[in-house]
């Protein structure tokens, strides 16, 4: 038997290093967000990375807030980023936690390290502990407080959580070395007094852990296994081991770190999410122009979608961008077999069959999807007023124009031949009907083969088609110029990002369809619901890709 090679990525490498050496016997895994805002695409594959390594080893994976800085939270956030880890599809059942839950051990953690000599309180100011810390190429110096002895930093640091110092007037810090290499190990803050109220701990604590000193202690209580995180902590990984040991968790958790996901020409910071969603640009944080996994979601986007994304960029340790026609790349493979393709005509104007008999209708058996058998059949009515799109007629066609002009036969999809035998215009000059003769003869699926034509257009029926709203995206940014002015650092926005088609029609097999469910509308793209402004009988679509990419798969 031959041996199944898997190339594994440098994160698995370690994992199954730490297994075989015995570090661990299991695997735990955990996504830490800050609920301070939506989740993005950068963020999904941070999910995805940490679910699917839990799942690969058969051990568990932790939706753990990060909730330590009372400030910024808020509880909309968090609801919507449960929704968004379970719409991706990383189950974490019970493994539901809260930093804030372990306050206590937090506070226990920070008087032991007091007690072995490792922390003490400092009464320095802020721009005093900035100024005492040194720079890359100068050591930091001693604090006059870091001498303290331990019954006395007990005593104040009791005082601190007792509410007895204001904001900013004390905090207890680390005691490391002050002329470390790495910034962070220069004694840093581990507990700061602020006066604030938790949404989850209410006004218990006046005192706040540090992100270096909690993070840690978090990943440590639950027992995580492999912390994974990004580049920017890699610095920070020698305190995250000394927190963890001069603690004395055993086992201890280890962190690695892997870059960050970036695409191209796309805004994922909060910041300016925060700024375009105010001042009314976007239409909340899931307008469907943003990368937030809501937006996408809103989009048309899947979940699997974004897992072949994911999966397509990789793991590594060094930063680059990603081109958004990636992602526009899978969700078109994703849908390619999966969904129906209707037909949908986004700028219409009227053809008329003159000698298709008046008021007469028949029903044309179609295939969903012709790639894929199991999505049946449907029934489309033909008759003799169609709508077909505008931009299939020309009155004085270049070269190579196959679809439609004056003496000119084309298929009709699914129907039969026509031929354009004369035109309508209003006084502009503005073509409005298209007129045309049928070939009975020439129906699909009757095996004709008499002759053949260079073009097929798509149609719906005029009478009984069903309007929509249809709104067509580009990227928000303006491509040319990249993301951000130069001078001033704000967004370079498309003023074309959005275009609204209210006229548009679709042929009317839509009666079942509901929010986010998504379609081909042949020609014209990946469509779906919009779960937002849809209506059964105003139906509002979401243009999800163009069917055409210049998007090539990497070798
Ligand atoms: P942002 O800076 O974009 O607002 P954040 O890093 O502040 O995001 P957190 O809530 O702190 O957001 O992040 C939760 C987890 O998601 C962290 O483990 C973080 O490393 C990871 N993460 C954030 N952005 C990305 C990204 N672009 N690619 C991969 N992982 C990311
Ligand atoms: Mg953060």
């Amino acid at each position: 038997m031959g041996e199944e090679v898997v190339s594994k990525n440098f994160i698995e490498q370690e994992i199954d290093k730490d297994l075989r050496e015995g570090v661990y016997d299991n695997v735990c895994t955990r996504f830490p967000p800050e609920p301070n805002g939506y989740l993005h695409i950068g963020h999904a594959k941070s999910i995805l990375l940490n679910y699917g390594l839990a799942k690969k080893y058969g051990g568990k994976f932790h939706l753990r807030f990060d909730d330590t800085n009372p400030m910024k939270e808020d509880m909309e956030f968090v609801e919507s980023i449960k929704a968004d880890v379970q719409w991706l599809g990383a189950e974490y059942g019970e493994h539901l936690y809260f930093a804030s839950d372990y306050f206590d051990i937090m506070y226990e953690c920070a008087v032991k390290l007091i007690k072995k000599g490792k922390a003490y309180v400092c009464d320095l100011s802020p721009e005093e502990i900035r100024q005492y810390r040194g720079t890359l190429t100068e050591p930091g110096k001693n604090s006059p407080y870091r001498d303290r002895s331990v019954e006395e930093n007990l005593a104040l640091f009791e005082a601190m959580k007792n509410g007895e110092y204001k904001d900013g007037e004390k905090v207890l810090r680390a005691k490391i070395d002050m002329a470390s290499p790495n910034i962070n190990m220069r004694d840093p803050i581990i507990y700061r007094v602020a006066h604030m109220t938790h949404h989850n701990t209410g006004d218990k604590w006046c005192i706040y852990p540090m992100y270096d000193f909690a993070h840690p202690i978090e990943d440590a209580v639950e027992k995580i296994t492999h912390s994974i995180c990004t580049l920017e902590f890699e610095d920070h990984r020698p305190l995250y081991d000394w927190v963890v040991r001069e603690c004395e968790f055993d086992p201890a958790p280890r962190q690695i770190e892997f870059a960050k996901l970036y695409l191209t020409n796309v805004v994922t910071g909060k910041r300016y999410i925060k700024k375009l969603v105010q001042e009314g640009i976007v239409d909340g944080w899931d307008d469907p122009r943003l990368v937030s996994i809501a937006a996408l979601r809103r989009r048309g986007f899947t979940p699997e979608s974004i897992k072949m994304f994911v999966e397509m960029c990789g793991v590594s340790k060094s930063q680059s961008s990603v081109d958004y026609a990636m992602l526009e790349y899978c969700i078109r493979e994703d849908l390619k077999m999966k969904r129906p393709r209707m037909m949908a005509v986004l700028d219409p104007i009227k053809l008329v069959i003159d000698n298709y008999p008046e008021g007469e209708r028949e029903y044309l058996d179609v295939a969903n999807n012709l790639e894929n058998e199991e999505l049946g059949m449907r029934q489309l009515p033909f008759e003799r007023e169609l709508y077909i799109e505008r931009e299939d007629f020309m009155i004085e066609p270049p070269k190579k124009y196959f679809r439609l002009f004056p003496g000119n036969e084309v298929r009709l999809m699914h129907a039969y031949f026509v031929k354009c035998v004369s035109y309508e215009t209003d006084e502009e000059g503005n073509v409005t009907v298209v007129h045309a003769t049928y070939d009975p003869e020439t129906k699909a699926g009757s095996g004709f083969t008499g002759r053949k034509v260079k073009g097929t257009i798509h149609w719906v029926p005029a009478s009984c088609a069903q309007k929509a709203e249809v709104r067509l995206y580009e990227n928000l940014i303006d491509e040319e110029k990249g993301v951000y002015n130069k001078e001033d650092g704000s967004l370079n926005l498309n003023p074309h990002s959005l275009e609204i088609r209210k006229n548009c029609y679709v042929e009317p097999s839509f009666q079942d369809a509901k929010a986010y469910d998504s379609f081909q509308f042949v020609r014209n793209g990946y469509f779906c619901i919009d779960a937002r402004d849809s209506e059964p009988d105003a139906l509002v679509f979401n243009r999800i890709v163009s069917l055409k990419s210049s998007f090539k798969l990497p070798k």
